[in-house]
């Protein structure tokens, strides 16, 4: 076994420690306090680490991390990503606490998605500065708004990538596979307007923004094409006030996903000049592409070759997969720095109540992230 592996092997139990304490400690999206309070502690754990951290503030969501090891002036460093928010509301502790299993699972909100990735990363560096003469700088950036899009963390993350050798995401892998592809996202809300008018007394005068949304739904639908992987989900629709009047406003949310860029343009194009069936109604549409997709290039390939032999010398084979879902790492690849993504926690349930990863993957899921950073 190797030295890193064993170690790691040895330290189960303070990894298993840890990873209550991430999970335990919620840190959902949209809550600037919590997310704040938990960067607060995450900059503490990584200064115990031996880490220099940069506290980036950020009004609108929680903060980010800037966590560094090495100098950065000798070399190009190597990135890893990671985001310590979750989808899941404060309190949901109380109804899917952390626990472990028989049978070496772990639950809890947060767990999958990515805290294991978390927390797996960190013992990664800790391995290397304490089992080898490691010293080149690597860059830890983790991030408060991955699942609100990366709004506010999209342009650092970006240039943390154009100035790195590579880059490593923690995110949460499916069924240990690393992911070498990703779908481009867009985000689009469809406003309808029409003309409000009494149902019963009126109602050849109004103009129905849901009779409208109901046709531009389906013709939004039309676009799926399980051939091309292109998909598009109406996510959300409200719109009319009460029973007896014709709507006069309705609104949509739409969520594009896309295998290219050609594809995201052309369908970003056809989502923007979709037209009204009645001349007086009005369509407006607002959004566009959130995440470029994650095309498996040479550098992505190169990086993966690398993880697999790594792995098949740690005892445990690699294989790869693509992906629906949006990540950081669509902005790293998109920088052009080769990317390995998928990095993370082997279990299953992101963003479901039965969120779990399995544990005795842990060792050798931080020996490999260890490996790469050693080896790049
Ligand atoms: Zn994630």
């Amino acid at each position: 076994m190797s030295k890193i592996l064993r170690y790691l092997t040895e330290h189960h139990t303070d990894m298993l420690d840890d990873l209550e304490e991430f999970v335990t400690r919620e840190s959902p999206s949209y809550d600037k306090a919590r997310m704040d309070s938990f960067a607060e502690f995450l900059a503490g754990y990584a200064k115990g680490l031996g880490a220099e951290v940069e506290i980036v503030p950020v009004e609108e969501r929680g903060n980010h991390l800037r966590i560094t090891w090495g100098d950065e002036a000798a070399d190009k460093p190597i990135l890893i990503l990671g985001h310590f928010d979750t989808v899941w509301p404060a309190g949901t502790l109380e109804t899917m606490p952390f626990r472990i299993e028989d049978g070496g699972v772990a639950r809890g909100p947060g767990v999958f998605d990515m805290k294991g990735g978390l927390v797996q990363g960190f013992w990664a560096m800790k391995a290397l500065r304490e089992l080898t003469d490691f010293d080149r700088p690597v860059v830890f950036f983790c991030n408060s708004d991955e699942e609100a899009h990366s709004y506010f963390s999209r342009d650092l993350i970006e240039k943390e990538a154009k100035n790195a050798r590579a880059a490593l995401v923690l995110e949460s892998s499916n069924g240990g596979k690393m992911t070498t592809s990703r779908k481009g996202v867009g985000v689009f809300e469809v406003e309808v307007t029409g003309r409000e008018s009494h149902a019963g007394s009126n109602p050849f005068k109004g103009i129905s923004a849901i009779d409208e949304m109901a046709r531009l739904v389906l013709e939004l639908h039309s676009h799926t094409n399980p051939e091309t992987g292109t998909t598009v989900n109406v996510g959300t629709i409200e719109g009319g006030t009460v029973v007896n009047v014709i709507a006069g406003k309705a609104k949509a949310k739409v969520n594009l996903r896309v295998m290219d860029e050609a594809e995201a343009e052309r369908m970003s194009e056809a989502i923007r000049s979709i037209a009204p069936h009645h001349d007086e109604a009005k369509v407006e549409v607002r959004g566009g592409i959130v995440r470029p997709p994650m095309i498996r290039g040479e550098g992505v390939a190169s990086l993966f070759g690398r993880a697999r032999s790594i792995a098949a010398d740690l005892g445990f084979d690699l294989g790869e997969t693509m992906s629906g879902g949006g990540s950081d790492g669509s902005f790293a690849a998109h920088a052009g720095t080769p990317t390995l993504d998928g990095m993370g926690a082997v279990g299953q349930g992101a963003h479901a109540t039965h969120e779990q990863i399995k544990i005795d993957t842990m060792p050798g899921r931080a020996a490999l992230v260890a490996r790469m950073i050693e080896t790049i």
